[in-house]
Formats: structure tokens, sequence, C-alpha cells
């Protein structure tokens, strides 16, 4: 499955995505930035190399997504890059505010023993607020709650091979829930109780492991044995989710708000610094059926450091097969080789 690169269906080709036209082949998607205003030269390029490649062909609207109003210059500078339609929303405050049972004194003490521990961000509030949105509030944005698909763009990444299908389609269907295309390792020491609470609520709710679940990718423990061991029984390995092409349905699932619900009330938000990679990932790991899950291999891609990078003739910039753009013992933060593994 993972093996072959989508057919090219659904070419441009007989098909109208045209940007102003209500009745294109356009899917239920959009592309979709959290974004700041101060990261508007940083968006801009990831944004002309997405409409480059990809969205010039197809036109998918753009959501920008901010805790603060975005600037006049931030709307006119996007729409300026892009044919098709951009919103501008603005984060509901209870959305970003730091929930009432988080205790901020023991936030702080906390964040002084990640610190110590070389945990980045520690002590930047406005991450772990961040982290937290991008698990389990963004598709609760009123305006986004009838939107299904998205893709997720951030500042200052790059995107190097042409792509001539609709990827929002070829999800749809192939009846897959989550895309990604790199897969890493974190540091143990931002999550070091999320795998315990997973299992707590696990104990509580185990009919929502799904049959074909991609538990062994989560929990191996041959490769990087340390890892496993500083996060408590987790491998660490997750999708990099600074890039998702992702089914918001599967995040409203009962399953998923049951767990967000029962990690939001845990505190690891706050008091580590759990990500929404690794929550996401865990999440997908254990309730979704794992062959719905889909490595884009023929999007290259790049936050930095790390890369994917097709050996293709329709990718440009990137040096195929490279993994990492720094030292090559960032490679061994590359998780894929567990990923092929356990799951194909
Ligand atoms: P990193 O990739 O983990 O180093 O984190 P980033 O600084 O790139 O942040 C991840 C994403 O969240 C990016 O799209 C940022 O623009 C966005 N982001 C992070 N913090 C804030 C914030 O306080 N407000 C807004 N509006 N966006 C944020
Ligand atoms: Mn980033």
């Amino acid at each position: 499955e993972t093996g072959e690169p989508p057919e090219p269906l659904r070419r441009v080709v007989g098909h109208n995505y045209d940007a102003d036209n209500p009745n294109s082949d356009r899917i239920n998607a959009t592309l979709l930035s959290l974004v700041r205003n101060k990261e508007l030269g940083q968006l801009v390029q990831s944004m002309q190399d997405l409409e480059r490649t990809w969205n010039h062909k197809f036109n998918y609207p753009w959501t920008f997504i901010n805790d603060e109003p975005f600037s006049e210059e931030f709307m006119r500078v996007t729409k300026a890059n892009t044919a098709a339609a951009c919103n501008y929303l603005l984060i509901p405050k209870e959305h970003w505010a730091i929930p009432s049972w988080i205790n901020q004194d023991l936030m702080q003490e906390s964040a002084n023993i990640l610190e110590e521990q070389d945990v980045q961000y520690a002590h930047m509030q406005s991450y772990h607020q961040m982290c937290r949105w991008n698990s389990g509030l963004f598709y609760k944005h009123p305006e986004l709650l009838d939107t299904q698909y998205y893709w997720r763009v951030e500042p200052k990444v790059h995107f190097f091979c042409d792509v001539d299908y609709d990827v929002f389609r070829y999800m749809q269907d192939h009846n897959k829930t989550y895309g990604f295309t790199v897969n890493l390792y974190d540091s143990p020491q931002s999550i070091a109780t999320l795998w315990p609470e997973t299992i707590k609520f696990l104990a509580a709710n185990n009919h929502l492991l799904a049959e074909n679940n991609a538990m062994k990718w989560l929990t191996d423990k041959d490769r990087r044995p340390d890892h496993n061991h500083k996060a408590n029984g987790y491998s660490t390995c997750h999708f990099w989710s600074n890039f998702e092409i992702a089914d918001m349905n599967f995040w409203r699932s009962p399953a998923y708000e049951a767990y967000f619900e029962h990690l939001d009330r845990a505190g690891g938000f706050f008091y580590e610094r759990w990500g929404d990679a690794p929550v996401h990932s865990i999440a997908l790991g254990l309730f979704e059926d794992k062959s719905k899950i889909h490595w884009f291999k023929d999007i290259g891609y790049q936050h930095i450091p790390f890369f994917n990078c097709p050996n293709s003739a329709k990718c440009k910039g990137c040096i195929k097969g490279r993994f990492s753009d720094g030292e090559s013992w960032l490679n061994k933060e590359d998780c894929r080789p567990n990923w092929f593994k356990y799951v194909g």
C-alpha cells in the first residue's frame, strides 16, 4: 500500500478547479495555518512553495488562524500570494486559555524542571497553549465545524515536488484518515507521563482499541531502548505534525474526544510539554485502523532540520534520499524504519 505512489487520478484535466467556481471538483477541505502576524514573511515562503508545486492547480482555500486578530498587512500579502479564497479566523478565547484546573505555581515549577532536562520551550506558555490547541481544539472552531479535511501548513517549511493529483480527493477515495511525510522520535523528557496516562485511559476504555492498530510501532523498544525507558513504555515515535493532511472527523470522534479530555484533565500539556504530534500519533496508533494512515512519500517536504525528499524527477531543491540537513547523527531520529517494519 504505502510502497506505491498514488495513481495520478483526478488530474486537473477534465475537472474544474477554478478558484471562483462554486461547483468545482474540490472536496470539503482547506489548507490550514495557525500563524502569528510576525511570521508573515516565513509563511509567504511556505505558501509560495505549496502554491507552485500543488495548489495553483486545485485552488483549495486557505484558512489562517490566530489567537490575535490578523493585521491588514497580513491579510493583504497572503491574498496576493494565492488565487484561492482566504479566510481569517480568530481563536475563541476559551479555546486558547489555560484551563481553570491548571495550577499556575506548579506549572512554573514544572517548567524549571523541564528546562533542566533540556526540554525546548519549557517556559514558553504560548507554546504549551499551542500544543494543546492543536491537539484538541482546532477542529472545534465554529467556522471549521463544516470542514472535513485539512492540510496543515506552518511558516518556513518547504515543498519540493510537483504533485499533480488532488490529495484531498485521494484521502477521500482511499478512505484515509491521516497522511504524513516525516516520522520521528520525540524528546522523552517532554512526555514522561503521556504513555502512563494513556494506559490509564485504555484500562477504562479498552473497547476503543482498533483491531488493526499500530500498538507495536508505539511501544517498540528494540531500536531505541532508552527512549522507550524514559517515556515509560512509549517508543516516542510520532508523525511530525507540522505537516498533516487529515480528516477532522477522526478528531471529532467520541474515542478521540474522550482521550483528549482525559489528557487535558491530567494536565501534561502544562506540567510537562506534551506535543500535539505524540498525542495525535498515539490516538491514531490506538484507535484507528493502521491501513488508514498514509505516508505521502511523493510530497517532498522540509521543516528544519528534517526532510522527506523523494527520488523523483518531479522534485527540485532537496537532496534525494536525505533525511536531515544537519550532522548525520540526526538520522537516528528517523522512525520510518519502524513504521515500515510494523505497519508496512
Ligand atoms: P516548532 O515547529 O515546534 O519549533 O514550533 P513553531 O514556533 O513553528 O510553532 C508551531 C506552529 O504554531 C506554527 O505554525 C506557529 O506559527 C504556530 N504558533 C506557535 N505559537 C503561536 C502563538 O502563540 N500564536 C499563534 N497564532 N501561532 C502560534
Ligand atoms: Mn515550526
